[in-house]
């Protein structure tokens, strides 16, 4: 599923079904779940063991908040959806709005890409500030209340209804304490408990797909004149994989991103970052780093794998949980996915929950399942031109690879085959839309 073939946010469908539900996990997923529920409960606690910053600062329990996050249009248009004046309000907080192709340089596949033939606008902004704007909405909303410093422990389950029934958490003063709820959503990320939970209960765990990549990230930020508003983007490729962007956020900064695969370790000193912008095949970047003053530490996060739990497929799963965002699955970041997703997968809620709280996890699941598949198959089909790439390969992938090759770099000359590819990549239309025949016939002429 993508923007363009998934039901968009519809206040006429909601109805209250219940008192409270709980959210464990006041991240990017959590926060648009608690948004959904919001609709139809009447209260919503998110459970959070961070205490979250008032600020667009990054935070503990999200490290990844530290480093460049791309916000797809999928997610831009579902954050807006579910958060009216969303965009506005990250513009207002410093955040920018550019065109895709016409501010930013695309590098990929041996040159840069032609310009859109239409605009593809999209917002620049921190991930800690992203973050932010939806948190302080989510904070404003009657009826969703924050407990920060609570750390998840276990959930309660009543087996003879084959129901969760809530959690036990250490709360604010490290007592061990327990909540009920009718309705309770993990949100947790890649380190979510719930399949060992599952397991240890007598339900199904899902299987795991694991694509092993072996990114490292390495960021920093610099200053950046504020009329200076390009950015560059270099995407790694089988003979070089190192990539590399520099994206014009708030605060009149850049932030510079190096990332390495399958053994390239992004550097963490100065000189050593310097040395690996130099071997970039664009000069922009090196350029930029020795002219600017560096305002942040170098930060460094290492990305084994991208993880896919297939929860569609359990023949048992209790009612009163439901799975969202990184927890289900995580993409290889270089593709800057997992906001999108996590705010699609918050929409899937919206559509299933009409439909009762009984069977909510399986019915939701498949949906999460089908907007996941659309994301993997880019993210992971494209981690396939590297032979090193190990996991299971989804199929015909190598036979899609080629022929994407040659799509963007025949979109080095033509702005329709790049506004054909980014609105893929954006998750706004399904890979099959590269295969029109109008993009086929361009690709593949003499
Ligand atoms: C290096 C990197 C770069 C990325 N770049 C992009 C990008 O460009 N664009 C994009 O869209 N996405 C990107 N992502 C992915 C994105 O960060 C996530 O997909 C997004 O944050 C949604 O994740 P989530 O909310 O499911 O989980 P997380 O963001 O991991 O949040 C989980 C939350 O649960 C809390 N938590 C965990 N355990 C407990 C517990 N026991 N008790 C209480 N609270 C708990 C954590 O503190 C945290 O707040 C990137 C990821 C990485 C690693």
């Amino acid at each position: 599923m993508t923007l363009a073939t998934m039901a968009r946010y519809e206040e006429a469908r909601v109805q209250p079904i219940g008192d409270r539900a709980i959210v464990v996990g006041g991240s990017m997923a959590g926060l648009c779940a608690a948004r959904i529920l919001h609709d139809v409960v009447d209260k919503v606690v998110i459970l959070e063991r961070d205490d979250l910053p008032h600020g667009p600062e990054s935070r503990g329990g999200a490290p990844q908040t530290s480093h460049p996050h791309a916000m797809l249009e999928a997610g831009r248009a579902t954050l807006e959806d579910l958060f009216p004046g969303f965009s506005n309000d990250v513009l207002a907080a410093g955040g920018l709005e550019l065109d895709m192709t016409r501010d930013i340089a695309w590098y990929d596949h041996g040159g840069v890409v032609a310009e859109s033939a239409t605009p593809l606008s999209a917002l620049y902004a921190s991930r800690p500030l992203f973050e932010h704007v939806v948190r302080e909405r989510v904070r404003d909303t009657p009826g969703i209340r924050f407990r920060e410093g609570c750390h998840f422990i276990d959930y309660q389950h009543d087996p003879a209804s084959n129901r969760v029934t809530g959690v036990r958490f250490r709360d604010e003063k490290g007592t061990e304490t327990a909540l009920d709820a009718m309705l309770t959503v993990d949100a947790t990320g890649r380190t979510s408990r719930t399949p060992a939970w599952l397991e240890r209960h007598g339900y199904p765990s899902p299987d795991v797909d694991r694509v092993t990549v072996d990114v490292t990230y390495s960021t920093v930020c610099i200053t950046r004149p504020p009329d200076a508003q390009r950015g560059v983007l270099i995407a790694p490729e089988p003979h070089r994989p190192r990539g590399a962007a520099m994206l014009p956020v708030e605060g009149d900064r850049w932030e510079v991103l190096l990332q390495g695969l399958h053994g390239e370790r992004a550097p963490v000193d100065r000189q050593s970052f310097l040395d690996w912008a130099d071997t970039l095949p664009m000069d922009d970047i090196s350029t930029q780093l020795r002219d600017r003053e560096w305002v942040s530490e170098i930060q460094r996060y290492p990305f084994p794998a991208s993880v896919r739990r297939h929860y569609d497929d359990l023949a048992r799963f209790p009612d009163g949980l439901v799975v969202t965002g990184d927890a289900v699955a995580s993409f290889n970041p270089v593709y800057g996915q997992g906001m999108s997703v996590a705010a699609l997968d918050a929409l899937a809620l919206h559509h299933e929950l009409p439909r009762g709280i009984d069977g909510l996890g399986p019915r939701m699941f498949e949906r999460v399942d089908d907007i996941v598949h659309e994301a993997w198959r880019t993210a992971v089909g494209n981690d396939f031109t590297f032979e090193q790439t190990t996991g299971p390969k989804p199929f015909a992938t190598d036979l899609l690879n080629r022929y994407a090759g040659r799509l963007v770099a025949r979109a080095h000359d033509d702005g329709m085959l790049t506004e054909a590819f980014l609105r893929v990549f954006r998750l706004e239309r399904p890979a099959t839309s590269l295969l029109y025949p109008r993009i086929l016939w361009r690709v593949l002429s003499p």
